[in-house]
This record gives C-alpha cells, structure tokens and sequence, in this order.
C-alpha cells in the first residue's frame, strides 16, 4: 500500500483534512490540479472569500495553519447587521455583547488554501502531489487502485473525494445525490465604498435575494455576494462600471454611501446539492463534494471543515481499524449527514421566507427581525450557533 489515506482535492477541505491526520503521523497524498498563485501583501483582493467561524479558525488553530492565514491577511469583524428591504425589521448582532473579541473572520479563499498547502508540507507524512488530477479508480477487497491522468497509479485503503461540487469520485462512486437549482447567482467583487465598514458585515433582504457586503482589512473596502435570479445576474455582469456601482449603492441602501470603485465580476450559479450517502467501501465524500449550500449564511466552508475534523477524529480514534471499512465510514456519515441537512434547509427557508413579495410574509418577517433583536437570549443563541460554539 503507497499510503493509508488518499484525498482528491487540495482545497480547503481536502487540505484542512490533510493537515488534521498529517499532524498523527497517518500517511496520506494530496492531489490537487492547480495550485493558487502565492500571496503578496499588494495583491488586489480576491473575489472568492469566506465567512470563518469561531468553530473553524480553532479547527485551523489545531491544524497548524491559522497563524499563516494571519500573517498574510484576514479581517476579524465585530458586528453584523441584517434587515429587511421592504420594512424596518432588523437584528444587529454585536461580539462586544456576547463577550467576544469578534464574530468571525473574512479570508479570501486563496490564502486559506495556500495556508493549509504550505502547512501540510510541514508534516513528513503527507505529500502533496500537485499537478495531479484523479482520473480513475478500481476498488478490491484490500484496497483502492487510484489512476491519474499522467498515468499514475497509487493505492490506499481510503479515498477521500474533496474535489468539490463537480466531484469526480462521487461520480465514479455512483453516489447519488439530490439538486435544487435555486435558479439564482451569486455576483461576487470587491467593492470599495465612500463610508467605512467598520468591522461590520451588512446583509440586506431583496425580493430578488440577498447582498451581503463583508468587510475586508482595509476600512473601506468590502467583498460583496450579490445574490440574483439567474438571467439577471447576467445582465449585472454585463452593466458598465459606472451601472453597476449605482446599482450596487442603491441595492444596499446606500448604508455604506456611494460604491467608489470595483474588482472584478463574477458569478455562480447557486444550488443546493446533498449526497446520499456519502461513503461506500473504501470511499467517502466530504465539503462541496458531498454538499453545497445557500451562501446566504455563509456556512459552506465551514460545514466541509465539520467534515473533516468528524472524520480525522474518527480515524484517529480507531488507529487499528483499516481507514476505509464501511462499518467506520458510516460512523462519520451519520456525525455529519443532520448537521448538514438541516443547515442547507434552514438557508433554503431564509431564501424563501425573505424573497416572498406577499404582504403577510413581509409583516410577519419585518415583525421576527425586531422581535428577535429585542429579546437577548434568542440573539445570544442565534449568534452562538453561527460562529460554530
Ligand atoms: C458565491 C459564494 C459565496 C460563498 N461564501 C461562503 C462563505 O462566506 N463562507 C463559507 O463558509 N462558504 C462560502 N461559500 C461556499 C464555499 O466556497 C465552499 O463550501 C468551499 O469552497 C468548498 O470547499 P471544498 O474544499 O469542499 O471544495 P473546493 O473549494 O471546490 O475545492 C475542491 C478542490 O479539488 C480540486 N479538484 C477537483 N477535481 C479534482 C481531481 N479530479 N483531481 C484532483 N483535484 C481535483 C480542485 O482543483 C479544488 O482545489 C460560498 C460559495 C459561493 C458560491
């Protein structure tokens, strides 16, 4: 056998995974297709961030990467305020009062990535094989057969598919999984405003889906999730600049005054997607590749990082046990499968609930946002559940 474990995927789940089982010693490879371009300080932001819970900066805490997301860049925000377009309903949530430091972090998803690479290199065991691109597999009783698209072939008792929405060993499985297109897109860029963020991710409730502007290390620069129907998140990208910022302005409110400048545009098509089951034999999925999810929380990376700590533990705890039994892979699908479900329908109700243009819909979720924000506990429990604690 070449190595215990093997990961297809050197994103940031596949690499947080990784790091987790490197750091025991197991030995385990990385392939990756394509590696992030590394980082320098005067780079422009990325389009691509992410919201990183309390749960999943001491995850990369235990991995061994956070301090190198730090040393290049992150911005920890302190408040969040959400609210409603057509009403004045609105929850504003505030770390001061949860006695926290903040509420999480933005990390642009490269330097997450480029963390966890260079981490992962740091521990003997791991190797991280990159260009390598999972091309094949043949499964036998005592082992699983990996083919490359160069030639290569590997073995392992394990094989983890972290290739993401689109993955490859989840096809090759034959896992099935169900889809909901949400029939919208998230337009994402930098956005520079003419009023600082002040350490607060904003997020405001269209009909048409929700914006979100999160703050980024410079005090007037955020990164945006601009949450559309399909067609017209095409048409957006389309706008000149001098369009789109008015647009964007006006679509929040102009609560950060007027958009100065931009980065570049672009957009993803969003759909919820659930495997059933994860595992088989010798094989399990974890991240985008098992499930993807609504951003509108902002959850997604953070669920694939649940993923991998659920499954390191379990690897961990059983050292004796063969990686890819199907009786120990169960175990971790069902750590993981309610977590991951009831999170992707309560997004998919916020979606729902918050673009419904009927009138009782708007009252009564106008009346939730205040109500919510008026009762302490509720908004203590709220906000617990979403830094992960
Ligand atoms: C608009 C938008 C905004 C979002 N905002 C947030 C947010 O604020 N917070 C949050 O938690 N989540 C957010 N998400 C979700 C988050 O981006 C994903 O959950 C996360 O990227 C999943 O990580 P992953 O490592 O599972 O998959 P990926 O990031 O897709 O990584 C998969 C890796 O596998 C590699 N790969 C693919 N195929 C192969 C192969 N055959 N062989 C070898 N390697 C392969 C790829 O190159 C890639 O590096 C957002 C998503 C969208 C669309």
């Amino acid at each position: 056998m070449d190595y215990e474990i093997i990961i297809a995927g050197g994103g940031m789940v596949g690499a947080a995974l990784a790091c987790l089982l490197g750091q025991a010693g197991k030995q385990v490879a990385v392939l990756e297709t394509t590696t992030p371009a590394a980082f320098s300080p005067d780079d422009p932001f990325d389009n691509r961030v992410s919201a990183i819970s309390r749960a999943s900066q001491r995850l990369l805490e235990q991995a061994g990467a956070w301090s190198s997301v730090l040393n290049m860049r992150a911005a920890p925000y302190e408040n969040m305020q959400v609210w409603d377009a057509t009403g004045s309903g609105l929850i504003r949530f505030e770390a001061a009062e949860l006695g926290e430091s903040d509420l999480g972090h933005i990390v642009e998803n490269r330097v997450l990535q480029l963390a966890l690479l260079a981490t992962l290199k740091t521990y003997p065991s791991v190797e991280l094989l990159c260009p390598a691109r999972l091309e094949s597999f043949e499964l036998s009783q005592q082992q699983i057969q990996v083919k490359l698209a160069d030639g290569r072939q590997l073995t392992a008792q394990l094989l983890v598919g972290a290739d993401g929405a689109q993955s490859v060993v989840r096809s090759l499985a034959e896992l099935p999984y169900e889809v909901l297109d949400y029939a919208q897109k998230g337009v994402v860029c930098t956005a520079y405003t003419s009023l600082p963020h002040l350490d607060t991710a904003w997020q405001r409730f269209l009909p048409t889906g929700p914006l979100a502007f999160l703050p980024l290390p410079e005090p007037q620069a955020c990164s945006i999730v601009w949450t559309l129907p399909a067609d017209q998140a095409d048409t957006a990208l389309w706008w000149d600049e001098e369009r789109f910022q008015r647009e964007l302005g006006q679509a929040l409110d102009f609560r950060l005054g007027e958009i100065m400048s931009l980065g570049e545009r672009a957009a993803f098509p969003l759909r919820g997607l659930h495997a059933q089951p994860y595992v088989r034999e010798r094989i399990a999925l974890l991240g985008d590749a098992a499930h993807t999810i609504h951003p509108l929380a902002g959850q997604g990376v953070n669920l694939g990082f649940k993923d991998a700590q659920a499954l390191a533990e379990l690897i961990l705890a059983n050292e004796r046990a063969d990686a890819g039994s199907l009786k120990l892979l169960r175990r971790y699908e069902r750590a993981r499968r309610g977590d991951n479900f009831l999170t992707q329908k309560a997004m998919e109700a916020f979606n729902l609930v918050f673009s419904n243009t009927l009138a009782p819909w708007q009252i009564l979720r106008n009346r939730g946002l205040t109500t919510a924000n008026q009762l302490p506990l509720l908004k203590y429990q709220l906000a617990k559940r979403a830094m992960g604690l």
